[in-house]
């Protein structure tokens, strides 16, 4: 079924690949008017010209999510552009931390900059713009498994997630009665550049991850897309404060393949 985001206006920031890149080009063949936003150009360029003749138009913004100026550039193009947005997926983020033992200043402070800081500096001007407009708007905010449960070595990075879970329920209490729903999506595995050669070079993680997914595959941008359009949709619209995890039952279960001869 498509047109399921029919005269709704998106920001979707981290546009210029992987998840962010699969979510503007669902959410243009389903209708709505996308923004997307990269501090990457070529990124931004390349997802806004893999558009289809759908019925939504799309636009490339290069925008670092962490300036200062960000979230009143991106919202003032949008305005300018397709008109004031309806729909805002916080995706851009980064990955790859390491134990909390080996992770210096520097690095603690560009997660909390990127993944952290930028998402609830976007949230707040999307809040804000809504009420004033009186927008029904939809928020969704990507975290990640790592968010909800602990694994080795994502120590500032599952920091970060796990702070968008718990701003997304609370900002789900705060805006409820404006009729703007907040919701987290926790991904997986996905293959994207962020996490392709780490799956591709390491034996620790490609055990850990897939071997513990009872559905046996890493997962596509292409199901959290899918998720996010879920979310966004009227079909959701009893939906607020929660995190969706889309991970193949990895977080769910301790998934191990039973042996032929399992426990009496
Ligand atoms: P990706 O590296 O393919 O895409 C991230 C995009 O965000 C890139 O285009 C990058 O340029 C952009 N970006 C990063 N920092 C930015 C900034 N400061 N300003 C503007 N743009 C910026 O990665 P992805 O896997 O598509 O990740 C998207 C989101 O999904 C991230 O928040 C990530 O933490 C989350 N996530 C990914 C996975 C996974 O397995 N891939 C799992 C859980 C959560």
């Amino acid at each position: 079924m498509e047109g399921r985001l029919k005269n709704q206006i998106a920001i979707v920031t981290g546009g210029g690949s992987g998840i962010g890149r699969a979510t503007v080009l669902r959410f243009l063949a389903e209708g709505a008017d996308v923004l997307a936003v990269d501090r990457n150009e070529e990124g931004a360029i390349e997802t806004a010209s893999m558009a289809g003749n759908g019925p939504g138009r799309v636009h490339a913004m290069t925008a670092d999510v962490s300036g200062d100026n960000a979230p009143d550039d991106v919202f003032a193009l949008c305005r300018e552009m397709f008109g004031t947005p309806t729909i805002l997926v916080n995706n851009a983020g980064i990955g790859a931390a390491k134990p909390i033992h080996t992770t210096d200043d520097a690095a603690l402070d560009r997660f909390l900059d990127v993944n952290l800081r930028a998402l609830f500096r976007f949230a707040r001007r999307g809040v804000i713009e809504m009420r004033q407009e009186g927008t029904q708007g939809s928020i969704v905010n990507i975290a990640s498994i790592f968010g909800i449960v602990g694994f080795p070595g994502s120590s500032v990075y599952s920091a970060t997630k796990s702070a968008v879970i718990g701003l997304t329920q609370n900002m789900a209490a705060d805006y409820g009665r404006d009729g703007i729903r907040v919701n987290a999506i926790a991904p997986g595995l996905i293959v994207t550049p962020m996490t392709e050669k780490r799956l591709a070079e390491n034996a620790f993680f490609q055990d850990a991850m897939i071997g513990s997914t009872p559905m046996g595959r890493t997962g596509t941008p292409a199901d959290i897309a899918a998720a996010a359009t879920f979310l966004c949709s009227d079909d959701a619209n009893f939906i607020t404060g929660h995190t969706l995890t889309v991970d193949g039952g990895w977080s769910t279960t301790k998934y191990r393949p039973l042996p032929d001869e399992p426990y009496a």
